[in-house]
């Protein structure tokens, strides 16, 4: 990957899209195509073939689709399994069609089995049950990797898939609702801060386990990866950072200065027990994390505090509602997709005639 290649992060909005954007930047590719506000609706079929065609992009990384927390997953698994769907079926087959050199497309630990010996290593995928609350969008994961495999293995594609550990950091989906569990916790722990609670719930028993890696240096691996690996079987992206639940929770109260007592809500599902990822395959590339966990909840913070907060454009993500909407009105070209990123809205919203509801998510 030559710093004059052109490179198209597809979700270019998401956290990890986000991170991977400015990572290459920092490193110094210049071509990089499909920015926001540029990027096509990659939930559209013809907007896809056509970005493709004109632009012609040399490297993609596909980090697009809607994801969220355990509350959005158990509230919303059709969205979420259909974006994610649509998404892999557009932008996989246009890599194919239009030549491009290398594809990385990003899974995720929900595609685990539940109950994966851990650290979790690629061998276990399909191996057994997915955790429940996440299995929509886990399966949708799942046929992502599996399409790469089926276009190396029909014409020799180079086309990878990397899982990353739980990542976290600027762009995320901050909804106390929606968000994964430091974004959710960090505005719920702003919240109880400002109006002077004695307690802050946190959900599930606080036992969990789970892996966390900061956005850049994700974004980091990814870069490693697709310079470096090229396999038929997922590649996982960790960073070897374990904690519990009621660990995360500690870090992120001492962060914000909450003075308050710690509560946790055994009624809220805790997920899959343990999840932390076998990323020895990654380590043996080279690659290690840079960015020490309390540091990297900081400059979440500070990000949290400046953009959610002060500007009130946290993160919006086009959702299948949007494009089953845009499908229907003939319309879904950049224009529309930026006029969408500007828009602020944080209610839900229901299509009369569709059975898909969604919302608009800004933080
Ligand atoms: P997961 O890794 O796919 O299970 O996704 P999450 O990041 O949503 O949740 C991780 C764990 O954090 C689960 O055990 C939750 O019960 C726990 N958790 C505690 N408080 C929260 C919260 O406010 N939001 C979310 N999403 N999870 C929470």
């Amino acid at each position: 990957m030559n710093r004059s290649a052109r490179i198209f992060v597809a979700g270019g909005q998401t956290l990890i899209g986000a991170a991977l954007l400015r990572r290459l930047r920092l490193l110094g590719y210049t071509r990089l195509v499909g920015e926001p506000p540029f990027e096509p609706n990659l939930c559209r079929a013809e907007d896809v073939e056509e970005f493709f065609a004109s632009v012609r992009p040399e490297y993609v990384f596909l980090a697009a689709g809607l994801s969220g927390g355990i509350g959005l997953n158990w509230r919303q698994p059709a969205d979420l399994m259909l974006d994610n769907l649509l998404v892999a079926a557009n932008v996989i087959p246009a890599c194919h069609r239009f030549g491009v050199t290398k594809l990385l497309y990003l899974g995720s630990s929900c595609s685990y089995p539940k109950h994966a010996p851990q650290p979790m290593a690629v061998e276990s995928l399909l191996a057994g049950a997915l955790e429940p609350t996440s299995e929509a969008y886990a399966t949708a994961k799942l046929a992502g990797w599996k399409l790469c495999q089926a276009f190396r293995q029909q014409y020799g594609d180079c086309f990878i898939t990397g899982i990353p550990a739980n990542a976290f950091g600027p762009h995320d989906d901050f909804s106390s609702e929606n968000g994964h569990v430091i974004p959710a916790l960090m505005r719920r722990t702003y919240q109880a801060t400002q109006d002077g609670d004695a307690v802050l719930t946190v959900w599930g028993s606080g036992t969990a386990c789970r892996e966390f890696i900061y956005a850049d240096d994700l974004a980091d691996a990814c870069i490693t990866v697709m310079r470096h690996y090229n396999g038929e079987m997922p590649i996982n992206l960790g960073s070897g950072m374990v904690l519990t639940i009621a660990e995360v929770a500690k870090e992120i109260i001492d962060v914000v200065g909450f003075p308050g007592k710690l509560e946790f809500d055994r009624s809220q599902p805790d997920g899959m027990p343990w999840k932390a990822l076998d990323s020895s395959a990654l380590f043996r590339l080279g690659w290690r994390p840079k960015t020490p966990f309390r540091a990297a909840l900081v400059s979440t913070y500070q990000w949290f505090l400046h953009h959610v907060l002060k500007e009130g454009n946290g993160h919006v993500r086009a959702t299948i509602s949007e494009a089953l909407s845009d499908s229907a009105g003939g319309g879904g070209d950049c224009p529309r997709l930026s006029e969408r990123l500007h828009q602020k809205s944080d209610s839900s919203f229901h299509r009369p005639g569709s059975s898909v509801g969604g919302s608009l998510r800004s933080a």
